[in-house]
């Protein structure tokens, strides 16, 4: 029996629908890897909080400076060591933060693949540090100390205890930060350990007493801008990406997915500023 060849038609048949189920699969597939970026992103989070209790712990319930607590900051670059390799404290373990012990050496549970992935994608870094992301997560800078402007961060510790944490499940102890700067949110270039949600920087009189409800939401887009806010790039697309969500975990362990907006709220755990040690 003579081999027929196939036609020019029957092969652009082939291709058509070949290319009708890459359309339908191609969608799906990437829903499936979020999904199991999240995941990872969430384990990374639970990690991050039972090192934080491991911390507390052996440290008499007290907070670990959130300036210090992932990896030491070093002036004046401190907003690139998020994505400067040459600061991994893997690398330069003389860099390495209060929670490293607890944290363990692993590179990949401080980063968020979807975090690395639109920090590729979208960062430019004004320092032409490249962009190769470290890590991703920050603490909570209400719980752990704040920076006075022109202060050495190390030398400002709001000495928390987490027996002074009323509702442990309602108040951020880690959270995501974005990697790029929306200039309409945000005040404070980020990723620097700290997260700071505050309706006006913390070292401004009063900063602590302010009513939440009169910062920047998208119901209230007039109001106060944030110090910083907690990321937005997840449950969204690259091309909405300030629009999303970002996972959180919390003082008492539990991980779950907070909007950017709330980032104050969910920080404040005193209406009154505590002691502020030198
Ligand atoms: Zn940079
Ligand atoms: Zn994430």
């Amino acid at each position: 029996m003579k081999k027929r060849a196939f036609t020019l038609i029957e092969l652009l048949v082939v291709i058509a629908i070949i290319a009708l189920l890459l359309s339908i699969i191609v969608p799906s597939l990437r829903k499936a890897k979020e999904a199991a970026w999240n995941v990872i992103c969430r384990n990374n989070l639970k990690h991050y909080g039972l090192a934080g209790m491991m911390y507390t712990n052996e440290n008499g319930g007290m907070f670990p400076n959130a300036w210090g607590s992932i990896f030491k900051s070093v002036d004046p670059a401190r907003y690139c060591q998020w994505h400067d390799q040459s600061r991994n404290p893997i690398r330069r373990p003389e860099l390495a933060g209060s929670l490293w012990p607890f944290l363990g050496e692993q590179d990949k549970s401080h980063l968020c693949p979807l975090f690395d992935r639109f920090a590729r994608q979208s960062h430019v870094c004004t320092n032409n540090i490249p962009v190769e992301p470290v890590f991703g997560y920050s603490m909570n800078g209400l719980l752990g100390g704040f920076e006075l402007s022109g202060a050495t961060q190390y030398s400002h510790v709001l000495r928390v205890r987490t027996s002074e944490i009323k509702s442990p499940s309602s108040i951020l102890f880690f959270g995501e930060e974005n990697p790029w700067v929306n200039s309409s949110r945000y005040i404070a270039t980020l990723n620097d350990n700290a997260l700071c949600g505050t309706p006006a920087h913390p070292s401004t009189a009063g900063a602590w007493t302010k009513d939440p409800l009169t910062m920047v939401s998208s119901e209230n887009p007039n109001g106060t801008k944030y110090g910083d806010c907690l990321a937005s790039f997840h449950k969204t697309t690259f091309e909405k990406k300030d629009d999303g969500e970002s996972n959180v975990v919390f003082v008492d362990g539990h991980v779950d997915m907070a909007k950017w907006d709330n980032t104050y709220r969910l920080s404040l755990w005193t209406k009154t500023m505590p002691t502020l040690h030198r």
